[in-house]
């Protein structure tokens, strides 16, 4: 029997990464593409093509067979430092925008008989996430929409071409809004990191014990492992339910919790500089009722051990990269 193929969009980043990994392990022939080669891994992609899927030309080279899966992960992202500034809206918006409006088209034409799309947790209305001990990120409550940033905006414009996809040309889509997914072979540096990765990067490498933490540490998050956020994406690809869904951690922790954390697992002692900077929501937690309903599964992974991964695989970079 032939092997199952899979396309994934994105592969040069974090999680198109490490989905070509399992993809690999699960026996799928697997073509990849993305603007850039993988920092940190070499592919065991069967073909990985550097291109750009904004140009619709593209597209249609790279989705030119009715690929059993195709994993739509490429978009212009980065952490609260890139997607609050404000700075790159405009190019966050056009980009990302371009490249689903041209997958979807390029899918349906090429017959893709399950189509995933990665949505954000960043679409949900900043009216429920004031307050941070409370957030409310319940999938139905995304509307009326007011996401925080355009990078929330595009996601949740992009969610509804591929329903409307659905709706009308009958294309089997997945959607998930993840939630701050994190782990070895992500961006830790450079200004499009997230928060755990930066608060792994600024432990490992603070000489005086000093860290700076944007704004006052009190706004609250929770975070997947990369491990269980891949393994949510198998468990709604292979289930009838559409979504979209939520997959996160429910684990929430404040940003000065998250540092108390890696100090611990970093066994340093460490003190907090609060200095002003991009913060996002107050608080934002996976509300992971419609998960548990629909998939009968929910990541239950704690904190503590994806941070320990993580930690030691940042601390080896921050080393390396001495040298
Ligand atoms: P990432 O930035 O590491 O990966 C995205 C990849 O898309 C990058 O390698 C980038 O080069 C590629 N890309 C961007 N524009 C492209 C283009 N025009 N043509 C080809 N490739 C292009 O991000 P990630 O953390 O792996 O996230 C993957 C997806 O999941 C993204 O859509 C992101 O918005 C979504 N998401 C991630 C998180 C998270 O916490 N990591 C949370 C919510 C949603």
């Amino acid at each position: 029997m032939q092997n199952k193929k899979a396309l994934v969009l994105g592969a040069g980043g974090f999680i198109g990464g490490h989905l070509v990994k399992r993809l690999k392990k699960e026996g799928y022939w697997v073509r990849a593409v993305d603007l850039k080669r993988h920092e940190y891994n070499e592919s065991p992609a069967d073909e990985f093509i550097v291109g750009d899927l904004r140009d619709p030309k593209l597209c249609e080279q790279v989705i030119d067979q009715p690929f059993d899966r195709l994993y739509q992960l490429a978009a212009d992202m980065g952490g609260a430092g890139y997607i609050f500034s404000g700075n790159n809206d405009a190019a966050i918006m056009h980009n990302s925008a371009t490249v689903n409006l041209n997958v979807a088209e390029q899918a349906k034409k090429a017959g893709v008989k399950k189509l995933f799309y990665s949505s954000s947790a960043c679409i949900y209305p900043e009216r429920n996430q004031l307050d941070p001990k409370k957030p409310v990120c319940s999938e139905e409550s995304a509307y009326p929409a007011a996401p925080d940033s355009e990078y929330g905006w595009e996601k949740i414009f992009s969610e509804r071409i591929y329903l409307a996809y659905a709706r009308n040309y009958g294309m089997n889509v997945r959607i998930a809004r993840f939630h701050n997914i994190f782990g070895p072979e992500g961006t830790w540096t450079g200004g499009k990191e997230k928060a755990p990765a930066a608060v792994c990067r600024k432990v490992a490498e603070t000489k005086n014990g000093e860290i700076e933490i944007w704004g006052d540490g009190e706004q609250t998050r929770s975070f997947l492992y990369i491990d269980e956020c891949l393994e949510g994406v198998e468990r709604l690809m292979s289930s009838d339910f559409q979504g979209p869904v939520n997959i996160g951690s429910e684990e929430m922790v404040s940003i000065n919790g998250l540092v108390d954390l890696v100090s611990k697992v970093a066994e340093k002692k460490v003190n907090i500089k609060h200095v002003p900077g991009p913060l996002g929501v107050r608080g934002r937690n996976s509300d992971n009722r419609l998960i548990r309903e629909k998939l009968g599964w929910a990541p239950s992974q704690t904190l503590e051990k994806g941070i320990r991964e993580t930690y030691a695989w940042i601390a080896k970079q921050v080393t390396e990269n001495k040298k």
